[in-house]
Protein backbone atom coordinates (compact mmCIF):
# COMPACT_ATOMS: atom_id res chain seq x y z
CA UNK A 1 0.00 0.00 0.00
CA UNK A 2 0.86 3.62 -0.57
CA UNK A 3 -0.29 6.51 1.18
CA UNK A 4 0.25 10.68 2.02
CA UNK A 5 -0.78 11.95 4.67
CA UNK A 6 -1.43 15.46 5.24
CA UNK A 7 1.07 16.42 2.89
CA UNK A 8 1.19 19.90 1.47
CA UNK A 9 3.28 21.47 -1.25
CA UNK A 10 4.22 24.72 -1.65
CA UNK A 11 5.75 26.95 -4.89
CA UNK A 12 6.85 29.93 -3.62
CA UNK A 13 3.99 31.74 -1.90
CA UNK A 14 1.33 30.04 -4.07
CA UNK A 15 -0.26 26.34 -2.27
CA UNK A 16 -0.61 23.67 -4.75
CA UNK A 17 -1.67 21.04 -2.30
CA UNK A 18 -3.24 21.73 0.90
CA UNK A 19 -3.03 18.90 2.90
CA UNK A 20 -3.76 15.51 0.78
CA UNK A 21 -4.42 12.22 2.66
CA UNK A 22 -4.48 9.41 0.51
CA UNK A 23 -4.36 5.63 1.15
CA UNK A 24 -3.50 3.54 -2.16
CA UNK A 25 -4.23 -0.50 -2.33
CA UNK A 26 -1.70 -3.21 -3.19
CA UNK A 27 -2.68 -4.36 -6.98
CA UNK A 28 -5.01 -1.28 -7.09
CA UNK A 29 -5.73 0.66 -10.33
CA UNK A 30 -5.92 3.87 -8.71
CA UNK A 31 -6.61 7.24 -11.03
CA UNK A 32 -5.75 10.67 -10.38
CA UNK A 33 -8.66 13.20 -12.09
CA UNK A 34 -9.50 16.37 -12.26
CA UNK A 35 -9.06 19.57 -14.31
CA UNK A 36 -5.89 21.37 -15.26
CA UNK A 37 -3.89 22.59 -12.65
CA UNK A 38 -5.70 21.13 -9.77
CA UNK A 39 -2.11 18.86 -8.37
CA UNK A 40 -2.68 15.85 -10.43
CA UNK A 41 1.05 15.37 -11.52
CA UNK A 42 2.35 17.59 -8.12
CA UNK A 43 0.95 14.26 -6.34
CA UNK A 44 2.93 11.82 -8.61
CA UNK A 45 6.11 13.55 -8.48
CA UNK A 46 5.98 13.72 -5.07
CA UNK A 47 4.84 9.43 -4.87
CA UNK A 48 8.08 9.19 -7.33
CA UNK A 49 10.26 11.28 -5.44
CA UNK A 50 10.62 13.87 -7.87
CA UNK A 51 9.37 16.56 -5.67
CA UNK A 52 10.10 17.18 -1.73
CA UNK A 53 6.85 18.15 -0.15
CA UNK A 54 6.79 21.01 1.98
CA UNK A 55 4.81 19.40 4.97
CA UNK A 56 3.36 16.05 4.79
CA UNK A 57 4.64 12.41 4.50
CA UNK A 58 4.46 9.64 2.10
CA UNK A 59 4.76 5.87 3.06
CA UNK A 60 5.06 3.11 1.19
CA UNK A 61 3.87 -0.28 3.04
CA UNK A 62 3.51 1.81 6.52
CA UNK A 63 7.32 2.78 5.75
CA UNK A 64 8.14 6.90 5.70
CA UNK A 65 10.08 7.30 2.24
CA UNK A 66 9.68 11.03 2.58
CA UNK A 67 12.72 11.87 2.54
CA UNK A 68 14.44 9.05 -0.23
CA UNK A 69 15.95 9.55 -3.36
CA UNK A 70 13.55 8.32 -6.51
CA UNK A 71 16.19 5.48 -6.68
CA UNK A 72 15.61 4.32 -3.84
CA UNK A 73 11.91 4.13 -3.67
CA UNK A 74 11.12 1.09 -5.95
CA UNK A 75 8.76 2.64 -7.94
CA UNK A 76 8.78 3.69 -12.08
CA UNK A 77 6.93 6.45 -13.95
CA UNK A 78 5.59 6.65 -17.71
CA UNK A 79 5.54 10.25 -18.85
CA UNK A 80 3.24 11.85 -21.38
CA UNK A 81 6.66 12.25 -23.49
CA UNK A 82 7.61 8.65 -22.98
CA UNK A 83 11.42 10.20 -22.33
CA UNK A 84 13.11 7.96 -24.26
CA UNK A 85 16.90 7.55 -25.16
CA UNK A 86 17.18 8.48 -28.85
CA UNK A 87 20.26 7.52 -29.74
CA UNK A 88 19.64 3.81 -27.96
CA UNK A 89 17.58 0.68 -29.40
CA UNK A 90 14.71 -0.14 -27.86
CA UNK A 91 16.51 -3.16 -26.71
CA UNK A 92 19.43 -0.83 -24.58
CA UNK A 93 16.14 1.84 -23.86
CA UNK A 94 14.35 -0.97 -22.22
CA UNK A 95 17.18 -2.32 -20.19
CA UNK A 96 18.66 0.75 -19.29
CA UNK A 97 17.33 1.06 -15.74
CA UNK A 98 19.10 -2.55 -15.10
CA UNK A 99 22.13 -1.57 -16.43
CA UNK A 100 22.07 1.65 -14.10
CA UNK A 101 21.72 -0.90 -11.06
CA UNK A 102 24.66 -3.05 -12.59
CA UNK A 103 22.60 -6.28 -14.04
CA UNK A 104 24.62 -8.95 -15.75
CA UNK A 105 24.15 -8.81 -19.59
CA UNK A 106 21.75 -12.00 -19.48
CA UNK A 107 19.95 -11.56 -16.92
CA UNK A 108 19.31 -8.24 -18.57
CA UNK A 109 18.74 -9.30 -21.90
CA UNK A 110 15.97 -12.25 -20.55
CA UNK A 111 14.17 -9.36 -18.73
CA UNK A 112 13.87 -7.17 -21.65
CA UNK A 113 12.91 -9.45 -24.05
CA UNK A 114 10.31 -10.63 -21.29
CA UNK A 115 8.95 -7.14 -20.48
CA UNK A 116 9.23 -6.27 -24.52
CA UNK A 117 6.89 -9.53 -25.40
CA UNK A 118 4.27 -8.21 -22.26
CA UNK A 119 3.62 -4.69 -24.25
CA UNK A 120 4.02 -6.86 -27.93
CA UNK A 121 7.20 -5.01 -29.35
CA UNK A 122 9.49 -7.96 -29.24
CA UNK A 123 10.03 -7.69 -32.73
CA UNK A 124 10.89 -3.91 -32.74
CA UNK A 125 14.16 -4.23 -30.08
CA UNK A 126 16.65 -3.39 -32.84
CA UNK A 127 14.95 0.01 -34.24
CA UNK A 128 15.30 3.78 -32.48
CA UNK A 129 12.76 5.30 -31.24
CA UNK A 130 12.99 7.53 -34.21
CA UNK A 131 11.92 4.80 -36.14
CA UNK A 132 8.60 3.69 -34.64
CA UNK A 133 5.15 5.25 -34.50
CA UNK A 134 3.87 6.76 -31.29
CA UNK A 135 1.95 3.99 -30.27
CA UNK A 136 5.14 1.59 -30.20
CA UNK A 137 7.30 4.33 -28.36
CA UNK A 138 4.42 4.22 -25.74
CA UNK A 139 5.17 0.75 -24.97
CA UNK A 140 8.92 0.90 -25.35
CA UNK A 141 8.03 3.78 -22.20
CA UNK A 142 5.60 0.92 -20.90
CA UNK A 143 8.73 -2.02 -21.28
CA UNK A 144 11.17 0.04 -19.93
CA UNK A 145 8.96 1.08 -16.77
CA UNK A 146 8.53 -2.35 -16.14
CA UNK A 147 11.25 -4.15 -16.62
CA UNK A 148 12.71 -3.61 -12.95
CA UNK A 149 9.28 -4.84 -11.62
CA UNK A 150 9.17 -2.06 -9.65
CA UNK A 151 6.47 -2.13 -6.61
CA UNK A 152 4.46 1.38 -7.58
CA UNK A 153 3.89 2.06 -11.18
CA UNK A 154 3.46 5.53 -11.52
CA UNK A 155 1.98 7.31 -15.20
CA UNK A 156 0.95 10.45 -16.07
CA UNK A 157 -1.28 11.16 -19.11
CA UNK A 158 0.36 7.99 -20.86
CA UNK A 159 -1.78 8.09 -23.92
CA UNK A 160 -2.27 11.90 -24.04
CA UNK A 161 -0.13 11.70 -27.61
CA UNK A 162 -2.09 9.24 -29.29
CA UNK A 163 -4.64 9.40 -31.53
CA UNK A 164 -8.75 8.97 -30.59
CA UNK A 165 -8.43 4.83 -31.84
CA UNK A 166 -5.11 3.96 -30.78
CA UNK A 167 -6.05 5.56 -27.08
CA UNK A 168 -8.95 3.26 -26.66
CA UNK A 169 -6.88 0.52 -28.16
CA UNK A 170 -4.08 1.07 -25.57
CA UNK A 171 -6.18 2.19 -22.94
CA UNK A 172 -7.78 -1.49 -22.49
CA UNK A 173 -4.43 -3.32 -23.13
CA UNK A 174 -3.30 -1.16 -20.13
CA UNK A 175 -5.84 -2.28 -18.27
CA UNK A 176 -4.93 -6.02 -18.83
CA UNK A 177 -1.17 -5.41 -18.42
CA UNK A 178 -1.86 -3.98 -14.94
CA UNK A 179 -4.13 -6.78 -14.23
CA UNK A 180 -1.87 -9.50 -15.28
CA UNK A 181 0.97 -7.58 -13.46
CA UNK A 182 -0.61 -7.29 -10.51
CA UNK A 183 1.38 -3.74 -9.65
CA UNK A 184 -0.13 -1.23 -8.14
CA UNK A 185 -0.69 1.68 -10.50
CA UNK A 186 -1.44 5.16 -9.88
CA UNK A 187 -2.59 7.20 -13.29
CA UNK A 188 -2.82 10.77 -13.49
CA UNK A 189 -5.78 11.71 -16.28
CA UNK A 190 -8.02 15.02 -17.08
CA UNK A 191 -10.44 12.47 -18.94
CA UNK A 192 -13.31 11.05 -17.28
CA UNK A 193 -14.15 8.34 -19.44
CA UNK A 194 -10.26 7.64 -19.26
CA UNK A 195 -11.06 7.18 -15.70
CA UNK A 196 -13.81 5.38 -15.49
CA UNK A 197 -12.65 2.35 -17.86
CA UNK A 198 -9.55 2.13 -16.18
CA UNK A 199 -9.96 2.43 -12.40
CA UNK A 200 -10.96 0.35 -9.63
CA UNK A 201 -11.14 3.81 -7.54
CA UNK A 202 -11.11 7.84 -8.73
CA UNK A 203 -9.64 10.48 -6.47
CA UNK A 204 -11.00 13.66 -7.59
CA UNK A 205 -8.83 16.85 -7.41
CA UNK A 206 -10.39 20.09 -7.41
CA UNK A 207 -7.77 23.06 -6.67
CA UNK A 208 -5.18 20.95 -4.78
CA UNK A 209 -7.58 19.22 -2.38
CA UNK A 210 -8.68 16.09 -2.98
CA UNK A 211 -12.82 16.25 -2.80
CA UNK A 212 -14.03 12.27 -3.35
CA UNK A 213 -12.30 9.15 -3.76
CA UNK A 214 -14.83 6.33 -4.18
CA UNK A 215 -15.28 3.58 -7.52
CA UNK A 216 -16.11 5.03 -10.73
CA UNK A 217 -19.98 3.81 -10.42
CA UNK A 218 -20.15 6.05 -7.28
CA UNK A 219 -18.54 8.75 -8.71
CA UNK A 220 -21.71 9.35 -10.49
CA UNK A 221 -24.63 8.18 -7.98
CA UNK A 222 -23.19 9.49 -4.88
CA UNK A 223 -21.14 12.57 -6.23
CA UNK A 224 -19.73 13.99 -2.79
CA UNK A 225 -20.66 17.82 -4.21
CA UNK A 226 -21.37 19.90 -7.31
CA UNK A 227 -18.42 20.52 -8.32
CA UNK A 228 -17.49 16.31 -8.72
CA UNK A 229 -20.96 16.15 -10.79
CA UNK A 230 -20.51 19.28 -12.73
CA UNK A 231 -16.92 17.55 -13.22
CA UNK A 232 -17.37 14.08 -13.84
CA UNK A 233 -21.35 14.33 -15.82
CA UNK A 234 -23.05 11.65 -16.47
CA UNK A 235 -22.17 7.74 -17.13
CA UNK A 236 -21.35 7.14 -20.63
P1 LIG B 1 -2.36 19.38 -15.68
O1 LIG B 1 -3.46 18.40 -15.96
O2 LIG B 1 -2.49 20.65 -16.44
O3 LIG B 1 -0.99 18.77 -15.75
P2 LIG B 1 -2.33 19.09 -12.82
O4 LIG B 1 -3.62 18.83 -12.14
O5 LIG B 1 -1.44 17.92 -13.04
O6 LIG B 1 -2.59 19.84 -14.16
P3 LIG B 1 -0.09 20.28 -11.51
O7 LIG B 1 0.80 20.12 -12.68
O8 LIG B 1 0.12 19.38 -10.35
O9 LIG B 1 -1.61 20.18 -11.95
O10 LIG B 1 -0.01 21.79 -11.03
C1 LIG B 1 -0.75 22.26 -9.90
C2 LIG B 1 -0.51 23.75 -9.74
O11 LIG B 1 0.85 23.97 -9.35
C3 LIG B 1 -0.71 24.55 -11.01
O12 LIG B 1 -1.45 25.70 -10.67
C4 LIG B 1 0.68 24.90 -11.46
O13 LIG B 1 0.70 26.13 -12.12
C5 LIG B 1 1.44 24.94 -10.17
N1 LIG B 1 2.87 24.60 -10.33
C6 LIG B 1 3.37 23.40 -10.71
N2 LIG B 1 4.71 23.41 -10.74
C7 LIG B 1 5.09 24.66 -10.36
C8 LIG B 1 6.35 25.32 -10.18
N3 LIG B 1 7.51 24.69 -10.40
N4 LIG B 1 6.34 26.61 -9.77
C9 LIG B 1 5.17 27.24 -9.54
N5 LIG B 1 3.96 26.68 -9.69
C10 LIG B 1 3.91 25.42 -10.08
Amino acid sequence: SVSLRAVVKKHGLTTVLHGVDLDIRAGEFFVLLGPSGSGKTTTLRILAGLEPVSAGHVLMDGVDVTDREPGERDVAMVFQSYALYPHMTVEQNIGFPLKMVGQPKDATARAVTEAAAKVGIEHLLQRRPGQLSGGQQQRVALARAIVRQPRLFLLDEPLSNLDAKLRLETRMELKRLQRSLGVTTVYVTHDQEEAMTLADRVAVFMEGRIVQVAPPRQLFSQPAQASVAGFIGTPP
